[in-house]
Protein backbone atom coordinates (compact mmCIF):
# COMPACT_ATOMS: atom_id res chain seq x y z
CA UNK A 1 0.00 0.00 0.00
CA UNK A 2 1.49 2.74 -1.29
CA UNK A 3 -0.15 6.45 0.33
CA UNK A 4 3.43 8.95 -0.22
CA UNK A 5 2.27 12.33 -1.19
CA UNK A 6 -1.35 11.89 0.45
CA UNK A 7 -2.80 13.81 3.27
CA UNK A 8 -6.01 12.43 4.75
CA UNK A 9 -8.54 13.90 7.34
CA UNK A 10 -9.45 11.04 10.11
CA UNK A 11 -12.17 12.03 12.62
CA UNK A 12 -12.74 10.04 15.92
CA UNK A 13 -9.14 9.31 15.42
CA UNK A 14 -7.69 9.76 18.95
CA UNK A 15 -8.88 6.30 20.14
CA UNK A 16 -10.33 2.99 18.71
CA UNK A 17 -10.62 2.36 14.78
CA UNK A 18 -9.77 5.83 14.14
CA UNK A 19 -6.68 5.30 15.44
CA UNK A 20 -5.95 1.95 13.80
CA UNK A 21 -6.54 3.75 10.46
CA UNK A 22 -4.10 7.03 11.23
CA UNK A 23 -1.11 4.46 12.07
CA UNK A 24 -2.36 2.71 8.82
CA UNK A 25 -2.10 5.68 6.71
CA UNK A 26 1.66 6.63 8.50
CA UNK A 27 2.52 3.05 8.06
CA UNK A 28 1.54 3.48 4.41
CA UNK A 29 3.58 6.39 3.43
CA UNK A 30 0.94 9.39 4.16
CA UNK A 31 0.26 11.92 6.72
CA UNK A 32 -2.89 12.00 8.62
CA UNK A 33 -5.10 14.96 10.35
CA UNK A 34 -6.31 13.21 13.54
CA UNK A 35 -9.38 15.91 14.29
CA UNK A 36 -11.58 14.02 17.76
CA UNK A 37 -13.11 15.69 20.74
CA UNK A 38 -10.22 13.94 22.80
CA UNK A 39 -7.46 16.18 23.03
CA UNK A 40 -5.01 14.29 24.87
CA UNK A 41 -5.53 10.94 23.94
CA UNK A 42 -5.59 12.32 20.35
CA UNK A 43 -2.22 14.72 21.01
CA UNK A 44 -0.53 11.43 22.30
CA UNK A 45 -1.69 9.45 19.49
CA UNK A 46 0.19 12.22 17.15
CA UNK A 47 3.02 12.65 18.89
CA UNK A 48 3.31 8.94 18.55
CA UNK A 49 3.36 9.17 14.33
CA UNK A 50 5.53 12.45 14.59
CA UNK A 51 5.91 14.51 11.65
CA UNK A 52 3.65 12.53 9.65
CA UNK A 53 0.48 13.63 12.20
CA UNK A 54 -1.46 16.77 13.26
CA UNK A 55 -3.90 16.67 16.18
CA UNK A 56 -6.79 18.97 15.56
CA UNK A 57 -9.69 19.63 18.13
CA UNK A 58 -12.79 18.64 16.07
CA UNK A 59 -16.49 18.25 16.67
CA UNK A 60 -18.01 16.95 13.54
CA UNK A 61 -21.51 18.68 14.54
CA UNK A 62 -19.75 22.03 14.45
CA UNK A 63 -19.41 23.71 10.31
CA UNK A 64 -17.22 26.13 12.02
CA UNK A 65 -15.30 23.48 13.73
CA UNK A 66 -14.84 21.42 10.29
CA UNK A 67 -13.57 24.47 8.46
CA UNK A 68 -10.73 24.93 11.35
CA UNK A 69 -9.56 21.48 10.93
CA UNK A 70 -9.26 21.71 7.58
CA UNK A 71 -7.52 24.43 7.87
CA UNK A 72 -5.49 23.26 10.17
CA UNK A 73 -4.88 20.62 7.66
CA UNK A 74 -3.93 22.60 4.93
CA UNK A 75 -1.43 24.57 6.60
CA UNK A 76 0.55 21.68 8.13
CA UNK A 77 0.81 19.63 5.03
CA UNK A 78 0.09 22.00 1.89
CA UNK A 79 -3.28 20.00 0.85
CA UNK A 80 -5.62 17.17 1.51
CA UNK A 81 -6.87 14.70 -0.26
CA UNK A 82 -8.28 12.42 1.85
CA UNK A 83 -11.26 11.67 4.47
CA UNK A 84 -12.31 9.15 6.40
CA UNK A 85 -15.37 9.39 8.21
CA UNK A 86 -15.28 7.44 11.48
CA UNK A 87 -16.44 9.59 13.98
CA UNK A 88 -19.18 7.98 15.84
CA UNK A 89 -21.28 6.53 18.56
CA UNK A 90 -23.64 3.44 19.17
CA UNK A 91 -27.00 3.13 20.06
CA UNK A 92 -28.47 3.10 23.52
CA UNK A 93 -30.01 -0.56 22.99
CA UNK A 94 -33.47 1.14 24.39
CA UNK A 95 -36.07 -0.25 22.01
CA UNK A 96 -37.05 2.90 19.74
CA UNK A 97 -40.46 3.44 21.37
CA UNK A 98 -38.74 4.31 24.88
CA UNK A 99 -36.14 6.19 23.01
CA UNK A 100 -36.23 10.11 23.78
CA UNK A 101 -36.66 11.52 20.26
CA UNK A 102 -33.13 14.19 20.94
CA UNK A 103 -31.16 10.85 22.43
CA UNK A 104 -32.42 9.26 18.26
CA UNK A 105 -31.85 12.76 16.96
CA UNK A 106 -27.90 13.14 18.64
CA UNK A 107 -27.28 9.30 16.98
CA UNK A 108 -28.72 10.58 13.38
CA UNK A 109 -26.59 13.91 14.00
CA UNK A 110 -23.27 12.35 14.53
CA UNK A 111 -23.26 9.28 12.73
CA UNK A 112 -25.10 10.64 9.38
CA UNK A 113 -25.58 14.37 9.13
CA UNK A 114 -21.69 15.10 10.36
CA UNK A 115 -21.04 12.96 7.23
CA UNK A 116 -22.63 15.55 5.30
CA UNK A 117 -21.46 18.65 7.40
CA UNK A 118 -18.07 17.56 6.43
CA UNK A 119 -17.72 16.35 3.02
CA UNK A 120 -18.96 20.03 2.45
CA UNK A 121 -15.78 21.21 4.48
CA UNK A 122 -13.56 18.92 2.45
CA UNK A 123 -14.43 19.23 -0.91
CA UNK A 124 -12.92 22.34 -1.94
CA UNK A 125 -9.80 21.63 -0.78
CA UNK A 126 -9.85 18.52 -2.54
CA UNK A 127 -10.78 20.04 -5.52
CA UNK A 128 -7.90 22.07 -5.08
CA UNK A 129 -5.82 19.15 -4.65
CA UNK A 130 -6.91 18.03 -8.17
CA UNK A 131 -8.91 15.16 -6.44
CA UNK A 132 -9.43 12.85 -3.66
CA UNK A 133 -10.62 10.18 -1.68
CA UNK A 134 -13.72 10.04 0.92
CA UNK A 135 -14.52 6.67 2.97
CA UNK A 136 -17.58 6.67 5.27
CA UNK A 137 -17.21 3.86 8.05
CA UNK A 138 -20.62 2.33 8.03
CA UNK A 139 -21.68 -0.64 9.80
CA UNK A 140 -23.56 -4.05 9.17
CA UNK A 141 -26.33 -2.35 10.84
CA UNK A 142 -26.59 -0.66 7.55
CA UNK A 143 -27.89 -3.59 5.51
CA UNK A 144 -30.13 -5.43 8.50
CA UNK A 145 -32.68 -5.08 10.85
CA UNK A 146 -31.20 -3.35 14.39
CA UNK A 147 -33.59 -3.64 16.49
CA UNK A 148 -32.59 -2.50 19.69
CA UNK A 149 -30.22 -0.02 17.80
CA UNK A 150 -32.53 1.15 15.10
CA UNK A 151 -31.14 4.97 15.08
CA UNK A 152 -27.64 3.89 14.55
CA UNK A 153 -28.87 0.92 11.91
CA UNK A 154 -31.03 4.38 10.33
CA UNK A 155 -28.06 6.54 9.90
CA UNK A 156 -25.75 3.94 8.45
CA UNK A 157 -27.82 3.30 6.25
CA UNK A 158 -28.11 6.64 5.69
CA UNK A 159 -24.26 6.61 5.02
CA UNK A 160 -24.08 4.28 2.78
CA UNK A 161 -27.09 5.32 0.40
CA UNK A 162 -25.08 9.07 0.56
CA UNK A 163 -22.09 6.74 -0.54
CA UNK A 164 -23.45 5.96 -3.55
CA UNK A 165 -25.04 9.42 -4.05
CA UNK A 166 -22.29 11.60 -4.09
CA UNK A 167 -19.70 8.88 -6.09
CA UNK A 168 -21.84 9.83 -8.72
CA UNK A 169 -22.17 13.49 -7.81
CA UNK A 170 -18.45 14.42 -7.41
CA UNK A 171 -16.31 11.89 -10.19
CA UNK A 172 -14.34 11.69 -11.35
CA UNK A 173 -11.95 13.83 -9.21
CA UNK A 174 -13.53 12.58 -5.87
CA UNK A 175 -14.16 9.26 -5.36
CA UNK A 176 -16.55 7.89 -2.63
CA UNK A 177 -17.05 4.96 -0.49
CA UNK A 178 -17.89 3.25 2.78
CA UNK A 179 -16.69 0.18 4.78
CA UNK A 180 -20.08 -1.80 6.10
CA UNK A 181 -17.88 -2.98 9.09
CA UNK A 182 -19.19 -5.89 10.81
CA UNK A 183 -17.81 -6.62 14.40
CA UNK A 184 -14.73 -5.25 15.52
CA UNK A 185 -12.81 -7.05 18.99
CA UNK A 186 -12.22 -3.22 21.09
CA UNK A 187 -11.34 -2.66 24.56
CA UNK A 188 -15.40 -2.84 24.97
CA UNK A 189 -16.19 -5.92 23.45
CA UNK A 190 -17.43 -6.88 26.66
CA UNK A 191 -19.51 -3.95 27.30
CA UNK A 192 -20.99 -4.67 24.40
CA UNK A 193 -21.15 -8.07 24.20
CA UNK A 194 -20.76 -9.91 27.40
CA UNK A 195 -18.83 -12.01 29.15
CA UNK A 196 -15.87 -14.38 27.00
CA UNK A 197 -17.84 -17.00 26.61
CA UNK A 198 -20.37 -14.98 25.07
CA UNK A 199 -17.90 -13.95 22.56
CA UNK A 200 -17.07 -17.31 22.06
CA UNK A 201 -20.26 -18.12 20.90
CA UNK A 202 -20.82 -14.94 18.89
CA UNK A 203 -17.45 -15.57 17.32
CA UNK A 204 -18.06 -19.31 16.31
CA UNK A 205 -20.66 -18.03 14.18
CA UNK A 206 -18.78 -15.54 12.11
CA UNK A 207 -17.47 -17.83 9.02
CA UNK A 208 -13.97 -15.84 9.81
CA UNK A 209 -14.53 -17.44 13.11
CA UNK A 210 -13.61 -14.42 15.55
CA UNK A 211 -14.08 -10.68 15.55
CA UNK A 212 -12.07 -8.49 13.14
CA UNK A 213 -9.02 -7.03 14.41
CA UNK A 214 -8.31 -2.88 13.72
CA UNK A 215 -5.82 -3.06 11.25
CA UNK A 216 -7.98 -5.50 9.18
CA UNK A 217 -10.61 -2.80 8.95
CA UNK A 218 -7.68 0.08 8.43
CA UNK A 219 -6.43 -2.05 5.66
CA UNK A 220 -9.31 -1.80 3.56
CA UNK A 221 -9.64 1.80 4.33
CA UNK A 222 -5.74 2.77 3.46
CA UNK A 223 -6.44 0.87 -0.14
CA UNK A 224 -9.94 3.28 -0.50
CA UNK A 225 -7.32 6.17 -0.12
CA UNK A 226 -4.93 4.61 -2.34
CA UNK A 227 -4.29 4.60 -5.84
CA UNK A 228 -5.21 1.35 -5.93
CA UNK A 229 -8.56 1.95 -5.91
CA UNK A 230 -8.97 4.65 -8.63
CA UNK A 231 -11.70 2.89 -10.14
CA UNK A 232 -13.78 1.97 -6.81
CA UNK A 233 -16.12 4.68 -6.19
CA UNK A 234 -19.60 4.39 -4.19
CA UNK A 235 -19.04 0.94 -3.30
CA UNK A 236 -19.77 -0.49 0.02
CA UNK A 237 -16.98 -3.12 0.63
CA UNK A 238 -18.56 -5.40 3.27
CA UNK A 239 -15.50 -6.28 5.95
CA UNK A 240 -17.15 -8.49 7.91
CA UNK A 241 -15.36 -11.83 8.28
CA UNK A 242 -18.04 -13.82 6.32
CA UNK A 243 -21.49 -12.42 7.53
CA UNK A 244 -23.86 -13.22 9.52
CA UNK A 245 -25.32 -16.51 9.51
CA UNK A 246 -29.47 -16.82 8.65
CA UNK A 247 -31.27 -17.73 12.05
CA UNK A 248 -33.02 -20.26 10.87
CA UNK A 249 -29.39 -22.46 10.20
CA UNK A 250 -28.72 -21.73 13.70
CA UNK A 251 -31.79 -23.36 14.44
CA UNK A 252 -31.62 -26.07 12.39
CA UNK A 253 -27.85 -26.74 14.01
CA UNK A 254 -29.74 -26.64 17.69
CA UNK A 255 -32.24 -28.81 16.49
CA UNK A 256 -30.61 -31.63 14.41
CA UNK A 257 -33.41 -31.05 11.97
CA UNK A 258 -32.39 -30.81 8.39
CA UNK A 259 -29.45 -32.24 8.52
P1 LIG B 1 -15.01 4.52 19.56
O1 LIG B 1 -16.13 4.96 20.42
O2 LIG B 1 -13.90 3.71 20.15
O3 LIG B 1 -14.35 5.80 18.87
C1 LIG B 1 -15.16 6.80 18.29
C2 LIG B 1 -14.35 8.09 18.22
O4 LIG B 1 -15.20 9.10 17.66
C3 LIG B 1 -13.88 8.57 19.60
O5 LIG B 1 -12.53 8.94 19.56
C4 LIG B 1 -14.79 9.77 19.86
O6 LIG B 1 -14.22 10.76 20.69
C5 LIG B 1 -15.03 10.28 18.44
N1 LIG B 1 -16.20 11.14 18.37
C6 LIG B 1 -17.44 10.91 18.85
N2 LIG B 1 -18.23 11.98 18.66
C7 LIG B 1 -17.46 12.92 18.03
C8 LIG B 1 -17.70 14.24 17.56
N3 LIG B 1 -18.89 14.83 17.72
N4 LIG B 1 -16.70 14.88 16.94
C9 LIG B 1 -15.49 14.30 16.79
N5 LIG B 1 -15.20 13.06 17.21
C10 LIG B 1 -16.18 12.37 17.83
O7 LIG B 1 -15.68 3.77 18.30
P2 LIG B 1 -15.10 2.64 17.31
O8 LIG B 1 -15.58 1.31 17.77
O9 LIG B 1 -13.67 2.86 17.05
O10 LIG B 1 -15.96 2.99 15.99
C11 LIG B 1 -15.48 3.85 15.00
C12 LIG B 1 -16.44 3.82 13.81
O11 LIG B 1 -16.60 2.48 13.35
C13 LIG B 1 -17.85 4.33 14.13
O12 LIG B 1 -18.35 5.06 13.04
C14 LIG B 1 -18.64 3.05 14.32
O13 LIG B 1 -20.01 3.23 14.05
C15 LIG B 1 -17.97 2.15 13.29
N6 LIG B 1 -18.15 0.72 13.56
C16 LIG B 1 -17.56 0.14 14.66
C17 LIG B 1 -17.74 -1.22 14.90
C18 LIG B 1 -17.11 -1.91 16.09
O14 LIG B 1 -17.37 -3.11 16.30
N7 LIG B 1 -16.28 -1.22 16.88
C19 LIG B 1 -18.54 -1.98 14.04
C20 LIG B 1 -19.13 -1.36 12.95
C21 LIG B 1 -18.92 -0.01 12.70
Amino acid sequence: MDLQDKVVLVTGGARGLGAAFTRGIVAAGGRVVIGDLLDDEGAAVAAELGAAARYVHLDVTSEESWTAAVTAGVEAFGRLDGLVNNAGISATGQLTADEPTDVFRRIIEINLIAVHTGLRAVVPAMRTAGGGSIVNISSVSAVRPSPGTAAYGAAKAGVDSLTTSLAMEWGPKVRVNCIDVGLVRTADTADHYGSDATVAAIERTIPARRMARFDEIGNVAAFLASDLATYVSGASVACHGGGEMPVFLHIFQNTGENS
